[in-house]
């Protein structure tokens, strides 16, 4: 706790998460370019960050402006045949600016329940296009190939949906001080204590990296699986480095450890433990069953048929492509509120995701072409989405070559013996 002389102004926290941002988060580099993704409503935030980009050295600074109700107006009016349409012009020169070795940031931030009332199939069609532009994109930002991070800022729609009982100025207010907490901005030294975060998160993966279990058996209220790890497989977390040798964080706030299952290797039921945000549907209580490594049935109590497009988006997205230990007790879980907003939610608890996994999670993966790195397990698709399986009620096994059980989580925290210093 801090006392009333050390309590910091917004301003000063503001300042200190665009600060983190920019250094931490980015990692940027003087002489680099910026490309910035942001909803309008962070213009005040977006200035800031600009302003702390060229103090830190950035070459050149500019943003793609995003509006949820350009986005909106689109499914309401546009002719329902238009919707194959993309601005592949943004896409262009983002890629451009990061092949040419400029760093990337996405302010994200978007209204869960905007395309509710819309056709599912309009939005999975959107969707899938946007997916397919994004590709050589994520090609390069998946592989680390540039310095690049995800952070988020409250938009009004937002903050109504997790705070509805409070006026339009507190439910902004609130969300604010709820991602200064989880990004431990209001902290006396947030640098300080990514720092300490960083360094216990290491010795985690370095645990897991040395183990190579095979498989990872999970328990809990309605799931019992058992999930594959590819040979050589890579556990990463909170920290990242590029090609070139730049640090820096993908996701702030981040509390995970992950790495990529084996395609097809899982089997048994999941059932998610928090309600999957997706498309601007909210999807509820769904359960997922796995054959060989592919989902073959689905099970939803609101939401259903966009979880059924999503497992259709293509062959890959019936198959996983991350596995994530978080423990129950990290900060964001401990807000006990759902954020509607998968960079919160899915560091709030384990989770597992449908569709591509990442290349470097397995050895000499980002060199590997798509066939290979299929024939090592790896999973390949347009989508990537980040679903939540973890609770104060589940165990997870890390099973062995000959397989015996070896406790890495109990009742939802972690259990492996490293973690007592
Ligand atoms: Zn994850
Ligand atoms: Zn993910």
């Amino acid at each position: 706790m801090l006392n009333e002389a050390e309590q910091k102004t917004f301003a000063q926290k503001l300042e200190n998460y665009a600060d983190l941002t920019i250094k931490i988060g980015v990692g940027l580099q003087p002489g680099q370019r910026l490309i910035i993704r942001a909803p309008i409503e962070a213009a005040p935030l977006v200035r800031l960050l600009t302003a702390k980009a060229y103090q830190a050295g950035a070459k050149f600074v500019d943003v793609l402006w995003q509006d949820d109700a350009l986005i909106l107006s689109r499914f309401k009016y546009a002719p329902r045949d238009s919707f194959e349409e993309f601005a592949a012009w943004k896409m262009d020169g983002l890629r451009q600016v990061v092949e040419q070795g400029g760093a990337t940031l996405r302010i994200y931030a978007e209204d869960p329940d905007l395309l509710k009332e819309q056709d599912p199939d309009l939005v999975a069609q959107a969707e899938r296009v946007a997916q397919t532009q994004l590709v050589p994109i994520r090609r390069i930002t998946m592989a680390n190939l540039c310095n690049w991070s995800l952070i988020s800022v409250p938009i009004p729609s937002w903050a109504a949906k997790i705070f509805p009982h409070d006026e339009p100025e507190q439910q902004i207010a609130k969300l604010w001080e709820l991602i200064f907490q989880v990004c431990r901005v209001d902290q006396p030294d947030p640098i300080m204590a990514w720092q300490k975060h960083i360094q216990q998160m290491n010795t985690k993966k370095e645990y897991l990296n040395a183990k190579q279990y095979v498989a990872l058996k999970y328990t809990a209220p309605d799931t019992d699986f058992t999930i594959g790890l590819p040979e050589h497989h890579i556990w990463h977390g909170v920290e990242a480095v590029t090609a070139g040798g730049i640090t820096f964080i993908p996701n702030l706030p981040t509390e995970e450890i992950f790495t990529m299952p084996h395609k097809n290797i899982a089997t048994g039921v999941v059932t998610s433990t928090k309600p999957l945000s997706h498309g601007g549907v909210l999807i509820k209580n769904f359960s997922l069953t796995f054959e060989e490594g592919r989902i073959v049935n689905v099970t939803a109590e609101t939401g259903e048929a966009t979880l059924r497009k999503l497992v259709e988006t293509d062959e890959g997205a019936s198959y996983l492509g991350e596995i994530a230990l978080v423990p129950h007790s990290s900060p964001i879980s401990q807000a006990g509120l759902l954020f509607y907003n998968s960079l919160f939610d899915e560091n709030a608890s384990s989770h597992l995701a449908i569709g591509k996994a990442y290349p470097f999670c397995v050895e000499n993966g980002t060199e590997m072409s798509d066939e290979e790195f299929a024939a090592v397990g790896g999973n390949n698709s347009l989508t990537h989405v980040d679903f939540m399986i973890g609770s104060a009620q589940m165990n997870i096994d890390g099973l062995t070559h000959n397989g015996t059980p070896e406790p890495i989580m109990r009742s939802g925290e972690w259990a492996i013996s490293i973690l007592d210093f």
